[in-house]
């Protein structure tokens, strides 16, 4: 997976060189950025006169973010949250909204999304990239530490039992992502895109009035496109099986995304969820939710709820997109799609 992000960010250089010249019109001159953060690589880009000041000023919150968020860092709010020993720590605004996010996110999804699992997390080795598959009687034992409902938030204080610790790694990129949206606009910008390791976030439209084009990848290639949407201001994020995975001895394929039921990756039949939305913290919960639910609970959440809208891609290679994005995509390779309505028949 490392190559398959090197490949990226050497993908973007590229195209940062090809436009990185400078525009015709001053109003529309585009500024970007590539760094390395939160274990990904992310591109930024902005357009207008503001531009390389809102991208300056996103690449030091996203630094501050990563900071805050980090699991590993001593001096993060994360960190003091899962060495307190049962005590209550008090978090940051940013911590707190995530954690907010996150909770409604978890109670709409009957608990798929589950920021508590970090110790099964570690029993795979997915937190330090010493992949293993665990004993079921160590699942066992560490499962009834994993439930979000053990999370007691008051305002900015927050406490966990002794041996629970969390992870924000389902929401930190789509949060990110609202928060250098938000830096844009302070700024005055109105045309932007960034890419935070293939989590897609866009203020406005192109320079040009025209809708933004954004990739989808293939699950079944991750290297290639399953096909691409045109979105004005949204964020598109996607959870898949491909992201992160090891193959077991078995021979079978683990990936980093589990089911809160068994501490296991979820399979519950599909291989990637697409998120279109306003909210990037929440399309990124959703993503990581709605995989873990399966096609039907995810299409019954989406009827249920709605707010957004999705792209599921089948185990057996079906596409389904619910009806207000089916007519914006448009396919890179033969597919077998199918949309999806509100109604039960749809
Ligand atoms: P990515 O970070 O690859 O874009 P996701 O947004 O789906 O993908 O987040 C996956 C991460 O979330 C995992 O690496 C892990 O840290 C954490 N995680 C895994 N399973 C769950 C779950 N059921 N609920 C909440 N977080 C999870
Ligand atoms: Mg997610």
């Amino acid at each position: 997976m490392k190559f398959r992000h090197f490949a990226a960010a050497l993908l973007s250089a590229v195209l940062l060189t090809g436009c990185g010249e400078p525009a015709q019109d001053q109003s529309d001159a585009l500024f970007a950025a590539d760094l390395f953060a939160m274990d990904t690589y992310m591109n930024l880009k902005a357009y207008g006169k503001n531009a390389e000041a809102a991208v300056r000023e996103a690449e030091a919150r996203i630094t501050a973010l990563e900071h805050t968020l980090s699991v590993t860092d001593s001096g993060s709010d994360l960190y003091a949250l899962n060495h307190a020993a049962g005590g209550a720590v008090t978090v940051s605004d940013d911590t707190r909204n995530i954690l907010d996010t996150a909770a409604k996110i978890g109670q709409e999804s009957g608990g798929a999304l589950c920021i508590s699992l970090y110790p099964v997390l570690r029993a795979w080795g997915f937190t330090t990239g010493e992949y293993h598959v665990p004993a079921d009687s160590t699942l066992a034992e560490l499962l009834p530490l994993c439930d979000d409902s053990l999370i007691v938030r008051n305002g900015n204080t927050v406490t966990l039992p002794p041996e629970t610790e969390i992870d924000l790694g389902a929401v930190a990129k789509g949060y990110t992502g609202d928060a250098v949206m938000e830096i844009y606009q302070q700024h005055g910008v109105t045309s932007g895109i960034i890419s935070l390791g293939g989590n897609v976030q866009a203020l406005g439209t192109k320079p040009d009035g025209s809708a933004w084009t954004v990739g989808v990848t293939d699950p079944f290639a991750p290297e290639q496109l399953l096909g691409t949407i045109a979105v004005t201001e949204k964020a598109v994020i996607t959870s898949g099986n491909y992201e992160r995975y090891f193959t077991g001895d078995d021979g079978q394929r683990y990936w980093h995304i589990l089911d809160p039921e068994t501490g296991k990756p979820a399979g519950n039949g599909l291989v990637s969820v697409t998120v279109i939305g306003d909210c990037g913290a929440e399309c990124d919960a959703l993503s990581t939710a709605l995989f873990v639910e399966g096609t039907e609970e995810a299409v019954a959440h989406w009827r249920r709820t709605g707010g957004f809208e999705m792209i599921l891609v089948t185990a057996d290679g079906e596409v389904l997109l619910t009806d207000g994005i089916a007519s914006g995509f448009q396919p890179k390779r033969d597919v077998q799609s199918r949309v999806i309505g509100h109604d039960e028949a749809g």
